[in-house]
């Protein structure tokens, strides 16, 4: 009897829903900076993945887990010079009003705490996001997650949600000020359906960089029309930095502070530990306080010792290697790129960055906009057989997210768009 594969013993194991990449998933091994080693050897630039953040396996960040790992491990509830380091630099990136934070361990659960501290703060249970995103996976974030459950999303009675502020697929073709007004109206109409049912909002909970809607470019303006409104209704921004957080932006720390407007609560996750499963929330100090006074919050694993020692070493890379300005050199230069690549192929309609975060929105005609999910599909399997990592976002999965570690240089960027250039050809 043959041995069955490791894709056969995973199906047994954990069934055939856990989702995995590619139409013959990969096999890796191994990583180092930007590339992954499959089984058989074999090295992929990886344009993916935004969790090893400052690159796979970093040395400086695996030394601080081991030496730790070797000294002590336990939880918050000890005196520690890592948590207390660690949170004061942390929200020395921030606005001065956000000067508290606490820990836990996935962005879903940074979410979940923070949708309680605004309810909490409140009294009201309404939320609203946008109507293609992901939060998370637990119970209250999933009810804001249309985008892994497009056809059977029915927002539950507390959530409201508004279209994304797209400048490319604008509302109602308008542009300017006149679109941030349009979005920001939606917002109002979300706060008075939410008056008409008697609910009270809590909060707005939006990703500043709108990365799981496909990386838009909201309208300038929307941000601080829509909060205003919000704020005026007596709810609380929070800013879900888990995916766009950390630099990856360039010029700021956090993607929020592209825009005037300060949020309440903000979260934080995946590229926080380069791997290691940590997250945060920071928060305004007043809402932190209320929150802890009210009952415990306590986290068996968020904070720890390990965990504090792997998010200063993640910093500590970020501020020697320099990566947020490598963000912006390299991020430019790969835009450029991309604009070139767009003036070849109709197929793209769009290309968007914010600093080391790429989006190609793929068109099957540029008039009507209308979504290439098959192409942009083909293609991210094209640049795997051609051995670089990327993927797909939006409702639609026609938008190309590319997303690489930090450290990554315009020698890879090379690579990156002359394999696009033939990926492009190929369609
Ligand atoms: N917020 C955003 C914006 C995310 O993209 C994700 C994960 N894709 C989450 C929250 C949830 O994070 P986690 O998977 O760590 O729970």
């Amino acid at each position: 009897m043959t041995k069955p594969s490791l894709l056969e013993r995973r199906y047994a194991v954990l069934g055939k829903h856990s989702p995995l990449f590619y139409d013959e998933p990969l096999h890796i091994v191994r990583g180092e900076g930007v590339w992954v080693y499959d089984v058989d050897g074999n090295r992929y630039l990886d344009v993916y993945n935004n969790v090893p953040h400052v690159g796979h396996c970093h040395p400086c960040v695996v030394e601080a887990l081991s030496k730790q790992a070797a000294t002590l491990n336990t939880h918050t509830r000890y005196l520690h010079e890592n948590i207390v380091r660690y949170a004061e630099r942390i929200v020395a990136t921030f606005d001065a009003s956000l000067s508290m934070m606490m820990l836990a361990c996935t962005g879903s659960e940074a979410n979940e705490i923070a949708i309680r501290m605004a309810r909490a703060h409140t009294g009201g249970l309404g939320l609203i996001c946008s109507s293609d995103t992901y939060h998370g996976n637990t119970a209250s974030v999933f009810e804001l997650g249309t985008i892994f459950n497009p056809e059977t999303f029915s927002p539950a009675e507390n959530v409201r949600t508004v279209p994304p502020p797209d400048s490319y697929r604008a509302l109602h073709g308008l542009e300017g000020e006149a679109l941030a007004n349009a979005y920001a109206a939606e917002v109002q109409r979300a706060i008075d359906s939410f008056t008409h049912a008697g609910i009270k909002l809590a909060a707005a909970l939006f990703c500043p960089a709108f990365t799981n809607e496909g990386l838009i470019n909201a309208p300038q303006g929307f941000m601080d029309k829509a909060i205003k409104k919000v704020r005026a209704a007596g709810g609380l921004y929070i800013a879900d930095e888990v995916q766009a957080g950390f630099g990856r932006t360039g010029h700021h720390w956090w993607a929020h502070q592209w825009d005037t407007v300060v949020p309440d609560i903000v979260t934080l996750g995946k590229p926080i530990g380069n791997g290691h499963p940590m997250s945060a929330v920071v928060a305004r100090a007043d809402l932190i306080e209320e929150f802890g006074a009210r009952g415990m919050y306590f986290n068996t694993f968020g904070g720890n010792p390990v965990s504090c020692a792997v998010g200063n070493a993640v910093l500590d890379v970020l501020e020697n290697e320099n990566l947020m300005q490598n963000a912006i050199n390299v991020g430019n230069y790969v835009l450029t790129g991309l604009e070139k690549l767009k003036d070849k192929h109709d197929v793209i309609g769009d290309v968007r960055n914010k600093g080391m975060f790429f989006a190609v929105d793929m068109v099957k005609n540029r008039a009507t906009k209308e979504h290439a999910g098959d192409e942009a599909k083909r293609l991210v399997e094209f640049m795997l057989k051609n051995k670089i990592l990327i993927s797909r976002i939006g409702r639609n999965g026609s938008v190309l997210k590319m997303r690489p570690p930090m450290p990554f240089t315009t020698e890879h960027a090379d690579l990156l768009l002359a394999t696009l250039a033939e990926a492009f050809q190929s369609l």
